[in-house]
């Protein structure tokens, strides 16, 4: 299991920030509103996650950390055929393969906290109780300790560092109920509480994007056919100097589609500038059946159902928003 564990870790955990995605992915998904991160060394040295949400029984403890689909990959061939399957229910597994890993956690009401440690491929987890409040800490430290040829590839702990923060503001962006706190190396980079009014959404994001950004960005909203687009768009000004400020999220889920970025793209080729890069954090919303989100675990693809009208609803909104307030 153990080295199904590191084959499955190749795809899940190719750096720190992808540790950071599964982790902050676990604490939302446990109903967290408050998630704190500490960071040292761009995340190779810890990775330090604990939030206030549902916490693990003591009997669920070991199943968390264990590969729940072992018998999945016996041999090296079946790779390829896995990887088509996507993985799911392994990502703990899959990063303590390749770190030394220490999860506590409690439940409300609960007599004690447990704690589970997990150390490369060699080693058992081993539980112990501790005392933790409600909610759930995940420690992971040196990071491809035990696979030097994956620890090559990192590259310096700001780049790294700058990956993890990006997935950060992609989940800070998408929950905005929840607050989120980011420390590297023991210094605070962001703060951001729980922001329930379109005001406080709007601190969160010049927080997030910068202030440059909110103060050109357009808010809009938008509904038909049963499709809803909504969020801010930065007007052309402001665009001109941004490369990299293009949140896109379906269903509150961060997303980076192919069709999605032609629709945007053509939207602002054809009223504004030609080949310039336009900013934006948008929402898209429509009903789960019309969109298939889970069509792989660590790419941001997703499939709709009816794809042309989906094109066709986010082109026109933005063509329509970015002619009226064209220059
Ligand atoms: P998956 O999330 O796909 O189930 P993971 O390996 O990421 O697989 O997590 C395994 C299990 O551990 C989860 O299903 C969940 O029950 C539990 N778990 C992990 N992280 C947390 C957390 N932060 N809070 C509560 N439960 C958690
Ligand atoms: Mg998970």
């Amino acid at each position: 299991p153990r080295l199904a564990n590191q084959i499955a870790a190749g795809e899940v955990v190719e750096r720190p920030a992808s540790v950071v995605k599964e982790l902050l992915e676990n604490s939302l998904d446990a109903g967290a509103r408050r998630i704190e991160l500490d960071i040292e060394e761009g995340g190779v040295k810890l990775i330090r996650v604990r939030d206030d949400g549902a916490g693990i029984a003591e009997d669920d403890l070991p199943l968390a950390l264990s590969r729940h689909a072992t018998s999945k990959i016996s041999v090296l061939e079946d790779l390829e055929s896995v990887a088509s399957l996507g993985f799911r229910g392994e990502a703990l597994a899959s990063i303590s393969s390749v770190s030394r890993l220490c999860l506590s956690t409690s439940q409300e009401g609960s007599v004690s906290g447990w704690s589970a440690r997990s150390e490369g491929r060699d080693m058992e987890t081993v539980l112990a109780p501790v005392g933790h409040p409600r909610g759930t800490t995940v420690e992971v430290r040196d990071l491809f300790f035990n696979t030097p040829a994956r620890r090559k590839f990192l590259r310096t702990e700001k780049t790294e560092f700058n990956h993890l923060e990006e997935v950060v503001k992609r989940q800070a962006l998408s929950r905005y109920d929840v607050g989120f706190s980011l420390r590297h190396n023991g210094r605070a980079v962001h703060s951001l509480k729980p922001a329930d009014s379109q005001l406080e959404q709007e601190r969160r994001l010049a927080a997030v994007c910068g202030p440059a950004f909110m103060e050109q960005a357009l808010f809009i909203d938008r509904e038909a056919v049963g499709l809803r687009l909504w969020g801010w768009v930065a007007l052309p000004s402001f665009s001109r100097s941004q490369a990299d400020l293009q949140h896109f999220y379906v269903n509150g889920r961060y997303v980076r589609d192919r069709l999605v970025v032609h629709a945007v793209r053509q939207a602002y080729r054809d009223v504004l500038f030609h080949g310039r890069h336009p900013a934006f954090v948008l929402y898209l919303e429509l009903a789960p059946a019309a969109v298939d989100v889970n069509v792989h675990p660590t790419k941001h693809e997703v499939r709709f159902r009816d794809g042309r009208t989906v094109h066709d609803f986010i082109f026109r909104t933005l063509h329509k928003v970015l002619a009226d307030v064209r220059p």
